[in-house]
């Protein structure tokens, strides 16, 4: 994770929040690759979602909601993490997790270990933000930043019925921000106060939520080993019995093998009918579905992937990352499949003089309208191709001196390091027919 972390800082992935004051307590940054990085994770999401599909539309909700939301939901009750203080030390731990926590003052020990350690009895934490909406500050103004993205998707499960007309089986999707006073938050980008989630709400008829939550959990699996994760990083787990929250009748996660071991990296729920039902209840709203021809109602069940924008950048990261030679120098590498990489093509030439700049920066114009595309003329072209090769570009485009004479250039590629003349004419296509083919990961092959 180290490792990660600083290659993130070097090449402007992710940097601390707020650094120049001395960072923000698990807060971050998405520098320019890291933007790009997350914005290709989100479309990637966005294409399984809605674009590959037709039962599913998507939603941008506001963060703050009518503060009724969340008694209806449970979370201004519930929304809570048993949280232990230590009067000594003065750290907070969370009372779950005392065997991953670390003593304030010895932290080769777990806090209660050594004898002056003195711990309260755990109490309720909520982990919503309050703020205040307008200037008074009572107690009719206070509202939450939303803890979750998915009650927005179910108050607005009405509208939806009306404008989309659709009918169960279907989805909404949304992507946003979420925020969660976390009492332990760590491990970089894993768990932060603020991260962005990608959720989904598939309403189902009743009968059907078992076969449905079946088949969540299949398209969220390949989802990821699609896009390169190595499959023997990544598994279901069930929930036992005394897991699952009140509402739920099954849920799994998908975990990945983080430096910090396995991991949720996503939750699939069968929700029932919980939400829909708590929201008519508090709002007075009818929250069903009637069919006009039979004139049968119900209140639909709800399939719920839950995945994290941010925890899914940072798997990719982890899996991607990889160490090598070339001849003879040792080079980092992130081998992320190439939908994904930040930049999918660096124009280089190969020496800074005899036309060669002018040829590759018109090259550089003409790649840039359809993919993400960057010129470099600076060093020599090793060093260059290995900045690329760390911030995972997968093709390295290099114009020569033949280039002039032929109209050919030199296609690098970022991890079997095979290189191939392609005719200028044909590049772009070429390079579009090379991010559509299918990856796997040549980590599993063991390059
Ligand atoms: P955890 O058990 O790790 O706290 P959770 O079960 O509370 O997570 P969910 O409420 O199911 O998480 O949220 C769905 C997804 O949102 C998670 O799988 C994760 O990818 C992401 N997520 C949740 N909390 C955080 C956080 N504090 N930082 C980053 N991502 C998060």
């Amino acid at each position: 994770m180290d490792k990660i972390v600083s290659l993130c800082k070097r090449r402007g992935f992710v940097f601390p929040s707020s650094e120049i004051y001395g960072g923000l307590g698990s807060t971050y940054d998405y520098g320019h690759y890291g933007v790009l990085l997350k914005q290709n994770v989100k479309a990637e999401w966005w294409r399984a979602m809605l674009q590959e599909r037709d039962d599913i539309v998507a939603l941008d909700a506001a963060i703050l909601m009518h503060p009724r939301t969340w008694e209806a939901s449970g979370h201004l009750a519930g929304f809570t993490d048993p949280l232990i203080d230590c009067r000594t030390c003065k750290l907070r731990f969370r009372a779950d997790h005392m065997e991953q926590s670390a003593c304030g003052r010895k932290p080769s020990k777990h806090p209660g270990d050594i004898p002056d350690c003195d711990l309260t009895d755990p109490r309720d934490f909520n982990l919503m933000f309050q703020t205040t909406l307008g200037p008074v500050k009572d107690a009719g103004a206070t509202v939450y930043l939303r803890p979750e993205t998915a009650q927005g998707i179910f108050v607005n499960f009405k509208n939806y019925l009306q404008f989309s007309r659709k009918k169960p089986p279907f989805g909404i999707a949304q992507i946003g921000k979420s925020f969660r006073n976390e009492i332990t938050p760590g491990n970089f980008v894993f768990r932060t106060r603020e991260f962005e989630q990608m959720e989904m709400e598939y309403f189902v008829p009743p009968d059907e939520a078992p076969k449905w939550f079946e088949h969540w959990l299949e398209q969220r699996m390949n989802w990821y080993t699609e896009l390169g994760l190595r499959p023997d990083h990544l598994r279901l787990r069930a929930h036992a019995p005394d897991e699952l929250s009140h509402y739920s009748s099954a849920t799994s996660d998908v975990e990945y093998l983080f430096p910090i071991g396995w991991s949720e990296l996503e939750g699939v729920a069968n929700r029932g009918n919980f939400d829909l039902t708590q929201h008519a209840e508090f709002s007075g709203q009818k929250l069903e579905y009637v069919d006009t021809a039979s004139g049968e109602r119900y209140v639909p069940h709800v399939i719920e992937p839950a995945a994290g924008a941010d925890r899914a950048a940072l798997a990719f990261l982890v899996d991607a990352y990889d160490e090598d030679e070339v001849g003879g120098e040792a080079r980092t590498v992130l081998r992320l499949h190439p939908r994904l990489a930040p930049v999918k093509v660096a124009v280089l030439p190969l020496v800074k003089k005899d036309g060669q700049p002018e040829v590759a920066a018109e090259l550089h114009r003409e790649l840039r309208v359809r993919m993400s595309a960057e010129y470099d003329e600076g060093g020599a072209i090793g060093r260059r191709y290995r900045r690329q090769d760390e911030i995972g570009t997968p093709f390295g485009v290099t114009v020569d001196h033949q280039t002039l004479e032929d109209r050919t250039v030199t296609v690098r590629e970022r991890d079997s390091l095979v290189q191939e003349r392609v005719p200028i004419a044909e590049l772009a296509d070429e390079l579009e027919r090379r991010l559509r083919a299918l990856w796997s990961s040549p980590k599993l092959a063991g390059v």
